[in-house]
């Protein structure tokens, strides 16, 4: 597979019809003013954009790219509670037992939030309830899991399963692991399609989308915000920064605050129907317990292997990273054969100092950002948080 036979870009964008992610206008039709101005249009400013234009604010959403340009279209879309790196323990010593529980609680909520949000709102983006099994790469990997997973349920009712490794062929089609462990209530979904259905829903309520158009120049007037977006003039009551990974020296404030990192991914091609349903043959979302960590999943039809990973140079090279992760999709994987690369993609994911997203404001400006490479239930709940939070709500 030396070829770039592949795709450059996003498999699931195959899946998704032209319009998608259109833009409302062309910038000449950018308003003068508007009550919100929100910068990135991912699942954090989408959904942040919804949940204002609901509670009867006008939203300007305004992307430098495109709608869902950044790694809500492009990321594996797993989906799980995304607990902080640090762990109970690490919590515990951190913050005190008391606002472990919360942050960790918190981490079981935006699960639950995206699960029903998707289901109140009937987007249809192929959501997965299979869970996920997480395989140990050292043998001493699985005993620590274990025993994490063992607080975590005392603490805040996680579900878990142990698989040694004499079970684990029951779970993933690989002798690769030392066993591992089963979160039954993990699942995924198709990523763009439900940026495109978040799209879709905010237009619906009255959003107005401007894309490309980058925001810069943030300054307060008055009461309020002027910014500069795709070269015109905005003002706004209230501002939210919501780029992310994608941060840019344009807004100098947030772009220090964020360590941009790559996460890359490869589809397979179409695979005979036996290899295919060898891979997860109870049909939950992989991964790994790795430094460089290793996620996999089917297509949404079953009939390809998305295998992705993270930690690769920050600068976007496919010639590196394809042939990386098709060989170690191989190393785990061997009946995949002599298998095709049929797309190979990245994003740019945003780490923060301390490992845990970050919401509040600056200056009066607003801003959600920092989900840390897991941010498809993330992104969406405390876009909604930042949204309550300019709404004024006490929630
Ligand atoms: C390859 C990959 C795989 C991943 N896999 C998973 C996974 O399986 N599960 C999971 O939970 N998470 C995963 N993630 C992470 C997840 O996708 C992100 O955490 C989440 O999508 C972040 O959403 P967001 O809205 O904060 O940012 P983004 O979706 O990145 O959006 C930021 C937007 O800001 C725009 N922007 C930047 N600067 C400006 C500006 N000045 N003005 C206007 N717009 C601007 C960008 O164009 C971009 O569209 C993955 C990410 C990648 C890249």
């Amino acid at each position: 597979m030396a070829d770039a036979s592949y795709k450059a870009q996003p498999f699931w964008w195959d899946d998704l019809r032209p319009d998608a992610f259109r833009s409302t206008a062309g910038i000449e039709d950018l308003p003068g003013r508007c009550d919100v101005l929100i910068a990135g249009a991912g699942y954090s400013g989408m959904t942040a954009a919804l949940t204002l234009a609901r509670a009867g604010r006008s939203v300007v959403v305004a992307d430098a790219n495109r709608i869902a340009f950044g790694c809500s279209a492009r990321n594996g879309g797993l989906i799980g509670p995304s607990f902080h790196k640090l762990g109970l323990s690490g919590l515990r010593a951190a913050y005190g037992a008391a606002k472990a529980r919360d942050i960790l609680r918190e981490s079981m909520d935006t699960l639950a939030y995206l699960r029903e949000f998707i289901r109140s709102e009937k987007i249809d983006c192929d959501l997965n309830d299979g869970g996920r099994f997480r395989g140990a790469v050292r043998r001493e990997h699985y005993d620590s899991m274990a025993r994490e997973a063992e607080a975590l349920q005392g603490e805040v009712g996680l579900r878990f399963e142990t698989v040694s490794k004499a079970d684990q062929r029951s779970e993933c089609g690989s002798d690769y692991f030392h066993g591992g462990i089963v979160y039954p209530d993990d699942g995924y979904l198709q990523p763009a399609k439900y940026a495109a259905g978040l799209a879709e829903r905010a237009r619906q309520a009255g959003v107005r989308f401007f894309a490309p158009a980058p925001v810069s120049d943030i300054r307060r007037n008055g009461r309020g915000f002027s910014a500069r977006v795709g070269g015109r003039q905005i003002d706004a009551e209230q501002v939210l920064v919501a780029t992310n990974g994608y941060t840019g020296k344009e807004l100098p404030f947030f772009r220090r605050r964020i360590i941009p990192a790559r996460s890359a991914i490869i589809a397979t091609e179409e695979l005979p129907g036996d290899v295919a349903a060898s891979l997860s043959p109870k049909g939950r979302g992989l991964g790994d317990s790795s430094r460089l960590l290793v996620y996999m999943r089917m297509s949404s039809d079953n009939r390809r292997l998305i295998f992705g990973g993270r930690n690769f140079k920050l600068e976007d090279r496919p010639d590196i990273y394809v042939p990386d992760l098709r060989r170690l999709a191989l190393r785990i994987f061997p009946q995949l054969g002599n298998f095709r690369v049929s797309h190979g993609w990245s994003g740019t994911v945003g780490f923060t100092f301390d490992y845990a997203p970050h919401i509040g404001q600056h200056d009066g400006v607003h801003y959600v950002m920092g989900f840390c490479g897991s941010g498809v239930g993330r992104a969406s709940y405390y876009g909604r948080m930042a949204a309550l939070q300019m709404a004024g709500d006490p929630a």
